[in-house]
């Protein structure tokens, strides 16, 4: 895997003030600036009134069902695997109106505020969740619509990922840790005894231009050889991997194998790896009126497949056990979302193994899968 994409000709210095000018350039540029805070014991996502915001000194410990904020004896910003929230809510928000009306006035979509987003500490398992679902939601990228022109208008400063944690498997999925194409500028922080900094590469025109307006400075060979060696160390650090087999052939033979009432035995059909997913998007609609019957809303929210409701057609439920809403889960994101977008639908952040209630870890019940199922000749 060609885990290192930095490239030598590009790659310039950013101190740590320069960090907080660039994210002070965006500001002033219009964006509205995102990236990784403390927030809740966690480390969430929120906007940035400046570097100070940063997650300074913070680390995270990360297991099934586990997830620890702790102190790090250095001021790393972007040493953190995936926290809770993905990107995933600034670009497919969790709860949006639709439309409004009134009995006799006219259809209306909500006016939305449309201030670009910048992304700034985007990992490469994120940056590549992203494009996932920028192919989901937006089939036409040059769509006249709200959700294309969020996604056209996307600034994303990366972090290729020196410090994976106990459930991170990108380097397995072919998403990381070098954060692959699709942002304008990637950083790889560096602390050593010559200090705290960020070699940076440019990755688009924008990028570019952005970074102009920065204090920096050329990056010497050493620093990127660091920078390279960290990152590449990364990908031998993950804590799991997903096994190395035609999974979209293992998840088809899998279907109707007896094999998903011990998983369904544990699953709480909570739907918390859904909502914590990065590249989930199932939605569902809800119409409301108001107690006069004069004014109506329809709203759209995230919803599970892991939810009962979710499978109902003409009258029933398709999906009644637990063990087909796991089954469909799994084969979607695994299996069929090839055949639907021409990816895999997980790129590795490890987020749903950290926030399943019960530990229920994808990587183990795909090596399972592969152990009973072993590949028939013609899955390739
Ligand atoms: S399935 Fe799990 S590991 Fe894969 S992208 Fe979704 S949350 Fe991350
Ligand atoms: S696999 Fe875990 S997180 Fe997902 S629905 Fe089951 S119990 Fe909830």
């Amino acid at each position: 895997m060609d885990s290192v994409r930095i490239r030598r000709s590009d790659e310039r210095i950013l101190d740590r003030r320069g960090l907080d000018l660039l994210i002070e350039v965006l500001r002033g540029r219009g964006y509205r600036v995102v990236g990784p805070t403390v927030g809740d014991t966690a480390i969430i996502l929120g906007e940035l009134d400046s570097g100070a915001d940063l997650p300074a000194g913070w680390g995270v410990q990360t297991g099934p069902g586990l997830y620890r904020l702790h102190r790090r004896d250095d001021d790393a910003v972007f040493a953190h695997s995936s926290g809770p929230q993905s990107w995933k809510q600034y670009l497919h928000p969790p709860r949006r109106q639709l439309w409004s009306t009134d009995r006799d006035g006219p259809w209306e979509p909500p006016a939305g505020d449309e201030t670009p987003y910048a992304f700034v500490g985007v990992h490469g398992c994120d940056l590549a969740a992203i494009a996932v679902l920028r192919r989901v939601l937006c089939p036409d990228p040059d769509a006249d619509t709200p959700t294309a022109r969020r996604f056209r208008n996307l600034f994303v400063v990366a972090a290729h990922c020196t410090e994976p944690g106990g459930v991170c498997f990108c380097a397995s999925m072919g998403t990381g840790p070098a954060a692959g194409p699709g942002h304008d500028l990637a950083l790889t922080e560096l602390l050593d005894e010559r200090g705290h900094r960020f070699v940076v590469d440019v990755g688009t025109e924008a990028g570019g231009a952005v970074l102009g307006d920065v204090e920096c400075r050329a990056a010497e060979s050493d620093d990127i050889d660091t920078a390279r060696s960290a990152v590449a160390d990364a990908a031998h650090g993950m804590g799991r991997h997903m096994p190395d087999t035609d999974l979209r052939g293992l998840l088809r033979r899998a279907r109707d194998a007896d094999v998903w009432q011990e998983v369904a035995d544990r699953c709480l059909t909570c739907g918390n790896c859904t909502m914590v997913c990065p590249t989930c998007f199932c939605t569902t609609t809800e119409d409301t009126t108001d107690l006069t019957g004069e004014h109506a809303e329809r709203w759209q929210h995230w919803s599970s497949c892991f939810e009962l409701d979710f499978s109902h057609l003409h009258g029933g439920n398709v999906r009644n056990s637990g063990e087909s809403r796991y089954r469909q889960w799994m084969s979607h994101k695994l299996g069929t979302w090839f055949d639907q977008f021409g990816s895999s639908g997980c790129v590795g952040c490890g987020r749903c193994i950290d926030w399943c209630p019960v530990g229920i870890d994808i990587t183990e019940e795909a090596a399972r899968l592969s152990h009973l199922l072993p590949p028939w000749e013609d899955d390739r």
